[in-house]
């Protein structure tokens, strides 16, 4: 509808409509508050315009925005929430005017002087769900005039817009100080992987010495119980090997040791160490190699980490009876490992969450496997730091499919990581 009565109005309104489209456009929030200040002193005809926000548990009050020329005197400036037209503002939740009567005199006022003599003032409050989070200010009225109902009404509106944008902002900066928080917790906790599982290694290895040691002299009686000591204390290294590997793949990550990887070798190796481990769990071990130089420019240990942990889950969590398959081929650009049993599956809800280190699917802890969640973990930022993917395709009761791409070199990584990533 176009106006008839006030263009004036007219103009205010659409300047009004731009800004909040601007602003919940704009994802910035400098350039954002920076704009509202301009709009502010536009439209109701001031000399100059702020943002100041209220510090939690501090009597001050910071400069957010302020325009360009005046920047570098404010710097480090603080306003008392106590002795200024914005703490009125803000004690009273309502816009405060100056001056409000004819003898008014603005209350610390001292910080404007060395820009210009306040002649007028309009502070609003900036409120969020009722909190007061800071105060749009307008300064010198046009003409020595005084600030009406319209100019408190046009700030209003802009400080809606401030506050969605504050508070956006705190957001922010306590998501990052919780994300600073849990690197560090991340770091201390990897350093006490680390120091651990290496203090831990020596005694084992010393029980595991000594027991051998003993048992050769030992009766038959004996031995069994010998027996028994050696493997826990083996099972007991296993799990700290498990937790080396974490430190090892998160501090050494970035230097993989590449030579040339023959996955036609790599795999039935690992076949072949994990067939005590199958038959003892009467699973069925099996593997299909399809053709022959199967190679890629990888770290031969930790790609063999990958395809152990794989087979070692594959095995693991198939019920007696069942069949693991492990297949290697060469596909375009990539070799390609897949590890396919027909065990216990893989709740959907639970397949995202596999990969996360120190995951296990609920339901599985209460089979005697013994693994720390970690395996999968491991794996996928082995493939990852080669350039390749690892996959999951499951179905609860029936089976699980891993599939592992490992790009044949490192150009093919790099065109690979882009492909991915999309
Ligand atoms: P873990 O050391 O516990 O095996 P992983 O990171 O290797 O840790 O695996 C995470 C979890 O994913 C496992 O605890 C298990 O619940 C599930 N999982 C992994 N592989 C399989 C599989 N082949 N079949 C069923 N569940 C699997």
């Amino acid at each position: 509808m176009m106006p008839t009565e006030n263009p004036n109005n007219f103009r205010v309104q659409q300047r009004l409509l731009e800004i909040c489209r601007i602003s919940s456009a704009s994802l910035e929030f400098e350039p954002l508050l920076n704009a509202l200040i301009d709009a502010a002193s536009e439209l109701t005809c001031s000399e100059w315009s702020v943002i100041l926000s209220v510090e939690p548990e501090k009597d001050q009050l910071t400069i957010l925005a302020s325009p360009f020329y005046m920047k570098e005197g404010l710097q480090h400036t603080e306003i008392s929430k106590g002795n200024s037209l914005a703490g009125k503002a803000i004690q009273n939740a309502r816009a405060a005017f100056y001056p409000a009567t004819k003898t008014d005199h603005l209350p610390s006022a001292s910080i404007w002087d060395k820009f210009a003599k306040v002649t007028s003032a309009l502070a609003v409050p900036i409120l969020y769900h009722g909190e007061v989070l800071g105060v749009i200010e307008s300064f010198n009225k046009a003409k020595d005039g005084v600030y009406s109902g319209k100019d408190i009404e046009v700030l209003e509106t802009l400080a809606a817009q401030a506050a969605v944008a504050m508070q956006n902002q705190r957001l922010l900066e306590k998501n990052e100080q919780s994300l600073h928080k849990m690197l560090e917790l991340d770091h201390m906790k990897s350093d006490f992987i680390s120091i651990a599982s290496h203090e831990l290694r020596t005694p084992l290895g010393l029980i595991i010495g000594h027991a051998s040691f003993i048992s050769e002299s030992a009766t038959e009686a004996q031995k069994a119980d010998i027996e028994v000591i050696t493997r826990s204390a083996s099972r007991m290294r296993d799990l700290i090997e498990d937790f080396g590997d974490v430190d090892t793949i998160t501090s050494g990550m970035k230097t993989l040791k590449r030579t040339r990887v023959l996955f036609d070798v790599l795999v039935p190796a690992v076949v072949k160490a994990f067939q005590p481990l199958a038959n003892e769990g009467k699973v069925r071990l099996t593997q299909e190699i399809k053709g022959a130089n199967l190679a890629v420019e990888g770290d031969p240990e930790k790609l063999e980490m990958v395809i152990r942990n794989l087979v070692k889950n594959a095995v693991n969590f198939t019920n007696p009876g069942g069949v693991v398959k492990v297949t290697a081929e060469e596909v375009p650009g990539f070799i390609k490992t897949t590890v396919l049993d027909n065990g216990i599956g893989i709740p959907a809800s639970e397949m995202k969450k596999i990969f996360n280190r120190f995951y296990q699917v609920e339901k599985h802890l209460t089979r005697r496997h013994g693994g720390m969640g970690i395996g999968l973990s491991v794996a996928k930022e082995i493939v990852e730091a080669h350039g390749g993917k690892i996959t999951a395709e499951s179905v609860e009761n029936k089976g699980s499919r891993f599939t592992v791409l490992i790009p044949l070199n490192a150009a093919q990584a790099s065109a690979a990581q882009k492909v991915f990533l999309e």
